[in-house]
């Protein structure tokens, strides 16, 4: 039956019984597909990060036919490549007081309580099992002196729990995953379609099956139908035009099924990353993150003087304002991110910003290679000190880093059930493109977490809930639903390249990342909101009459590609800021400056506001209809967050 919320409460579907139990009962009573059924059965997954790779190799060698794609050339070229500093799991290797416990509650109060119990508890649940799957496959983790993985701090936690290899920790878990994939595809079960973007979910008579998609190098359009379809599309920082993301990350995926009828969930939750390098200029089309385990070791300030002229090393102790270790005694520069990148902003806005842009503040190593060593300093992050150097020609050997505040991560999502499923029966959705885990706010190296957590270890499980029951409802590419979705398919991309304007492609995604970064970004209010609101339709019809896509359908065109992705980010913009003007409370990164307590730090409103948002689309031109799912807490309590 179809999750349509038409109650106006969503069926999270969360198991009974207390949080520590749930995982384990529902895995005990769950409906078992038997191995040879499982071979009946077949799935397409969209996606090759670590949430689509680790489910695509899981489920094949379950036994289930898996057809997998992505856009890029190669699966190991998904942005789950660029992750840099670890990944968390509640092994309490250090033995300083961690356990799944203290996983769930820091992931929980990170979140700002706005995420749900029982699926955090399971996330948690699942983390160390991760990793050992992850080194049984040869992911190389930091080690120490006597053999044991090594493990290192990140924000919003006072523990120790994040595995890491070199800043490179994601590129050697992507390698993993693929390798266990690439396994499966030389074993038959699993088909693998690269450079190809899935431009439609295909519904028959209600349910996900199947999509239709176009190949990148040749323009040729095609159906494919399965059981059942996972997205794991990851996420759409790149609305802003500026972020940390890879450049080819969009919302394509999961905003065209939530134009079929999926949820979008907390759509306004958008992580800012307090450590990333500054802005240098207008002609800029990327930012670079610089880890958050620096601040492991790199202490954040700025000069006490507003207007400060001299280079740091000049800037004498007492003049000096370690604002984090100032506001945030206890957890110090490994405060969250939410709350970091909001006291950079503050810093800067008092004019005590450093840069030419007055847009940045020191992150310095000069106590930790005192203390340690350059030769240690080297060997935890050398090569995001290379990284540094190769952007902006310093030496943060010697010179502290600058760094600011950059759109990083997106902790909204398409609505799933505890079985990750949409609202859409047989639609579901993993990793950062769905809402699940993080609330308003994600802790640092629990991306990789969630996303592995759903692929290798939850997603094999709750998948068989929906196959038991509807997998044997077959359907070819002949149905009317995939002609009607392919003509679709085809005459948006005709409208597209028939348009023919003034104005790139590009010039109208920065223009909304402009908008999006203004009034919805860091901090927002009802009026910069309303402006949003007022200003993107405007914008989104000039696109459709003066965008400028040159080439044809027929061969590599990049320029195509893009405009389907900016069309869809320029809807999109609108339903984070209706969720942003709907959300009057401050909670995590969603820092509303009417809720706000006498020391500028974010104020939840509990009572009106301990839902989840999840947005159906009722047509063009038309504002989106809230659903809430109101949040419970059995385990914790909601408490105001501090890390002072
Ligand atoms: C610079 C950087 C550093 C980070 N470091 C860390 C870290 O240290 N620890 C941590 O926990 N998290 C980190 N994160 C976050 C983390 O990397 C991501 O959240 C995570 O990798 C997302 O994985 P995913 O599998 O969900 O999606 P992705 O890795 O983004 O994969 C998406 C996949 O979907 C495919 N796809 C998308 N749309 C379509 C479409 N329409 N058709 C076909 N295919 C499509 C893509 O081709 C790709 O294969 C970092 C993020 C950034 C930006």
């Amino acid at each position: 039956m179809s999750n349509n919320g038409s109650n106006g409460v969503l069926d999270s579907k969360i198991p009974s019984g207390s949080v520590d139990r749930k995982w384990e009962d529902y895995k005990a009573h769950i409906n078992l597909i038997n191995p040879a059924n499982k071979r009946k059965y077949s799935i397409i997954i969209v996606g090759t990060g670590l949430a689509g790779g680790a489910a695509a190799a899981t489920l094949a060698e379950l036994g289930y036919h898996v057809k997998v794609f992505c856009y890029q050339d190669s699966p190991r070229r998904a942005h789950s490549i660029a992750a840099q500093g670890g990944i968390n799991a509640a092994k309490n290797y250090q033995n300083d007081g961690d356990s799944v416990f203290r996983l769930f509650y820091d992931t929980v109060k990170g979140g700002d309580f706005r995420s749900r119990e029982a699926n955090v508890h399971r996330l948690s649940e699942v983390s160390a099992a991760i990793i050992d799957q992850c080194v049984a496959q040869g992911v190389p983790f930091a080690r120490e002196y006597g053999g044991t993985l090594s493990n290192r701090s990140f924000g919003g936690a006072q523990v120790s729990r994040t595995f890491y290899a070199r800043g490179q920790t994601g590129q050697q878990l992507m390698l993993g995953a693929y390798s266990a994939m690439m396994r499966q595809v030389g074993l038959g079960t699993v088909e693998m379609i690269p450079r190809t973007e899935m431009l439609e979910v295909v519904l028959v008579d209600g349910h996900a099956k199947g999509i239709i998609t176009r190949d990148l190098a040749t323009g040729e359009i095609q159906r494919h139908a399965a059981d059942t379809v996972v997205l794991a599309t990851g996420g759409y920082g790149n609305a802003y035009y500026l972020s940390t993301n890879a450049k080819g990350c969009n919302v394509t995926a999961t905003y065209r099924a939530y134009k079929k009828g999926a949820f979008f969930a907390n759509p306004c939750f958008t992580q800012i990353h307090p450590t990333c390098i500054p802005i240098s200029g207008d002609y800029q089309s990327k930012l670079t993150l610089m880890s958050e385990s620096l601040r492991n070791d790199g202490r954040v300030w700025v000069p006490k003087k507003v207007g400060e002229t001299r280079a740091p090393g000049q800037i004498p102790e007492d003049e000096r304002d370690y604002y984090l270790e100032r506001k945030y005694p206890s957890y110090g520069n490994l405060a969250p991110r939410d709350i970091s990148s909001r006291s950079a902003k503050e810093v800067c806005d008092e004019g005590r910003g450093v840069g030419p842009s007055g847009l940045g503040v020191y992150l310095d190593f000069e106590d930790a290679i005192q203390r340690l060593g350059e030769t240690t300093i080297r060997e935890r992050y050398g090569n995001l000190f290379d990284i540094y150097e190769k952007i902006t020609g310093d030496n943060a050997y010697s010179v502290p880093m600058r760094i600011y505040p950059a759109v990083h991560y997106t902790m909204g999502g398409l609505w799933v059930d505890y079985n990750l499923m949409s609202n859409i029966p047989g639609l579901h959705v993993i990793g950062e493109a769905n809402f699940s885990d993080h609330g308003a706010n994600r802790l640092g190296a629990s991306a990789l977490m969630q996303g592995l957590a759903d692929g290798y270890f939850v997603l094999p499980y709750t998948i068989g809930v929906y196959l038991a029951d509807h997998g044997k409802e077959k359907v070819s590419t002949d149905h009317p639903e995939f002609e009607k979705a392919e003509t679709e398919t085809r005459d948006r991309i005709k409208k597209l390249l028939s348009i023919n304007g003034s104005r790139t492609v590009d010039s109208f995604h920065r223009e909304l990342g402009h908008l999006l970064w203004d009034y919805c970004g860091m901090s927002r209010n009802e009026k910069g909101l309303q402006t949003a609101l007022e200003k993107l339709p405007a914008l989104r019809e000039e696109f459709w009459s003066n965008v400028r896509v040159l080439g044809e359908n027929e061969n590599l065109n990049q320029s195509l590609e893009k405009a389907g992705r900016v069309a869809d980010f320029l809807e999109f913009g609108e339903i984070m800021c209706h969720d942003a003007l709907d959300r009057k409370e401050s909670c995590g990164a969603h820092f509303r400056e009417e809720s706000q307590t006498p020391e500028g730090e974010a104020q939840r409103i509990d009572d009106d506001y301990s839902y989840v948002s999840a947005w159906q689309y009722t047509g063009e031109n038309s504002p989106p209809k809230l659903h809430k799912e109101p949040l419970e807490f059995d385990a914790v309590k909601p408490a105001t967050r501090s890390y002072k």
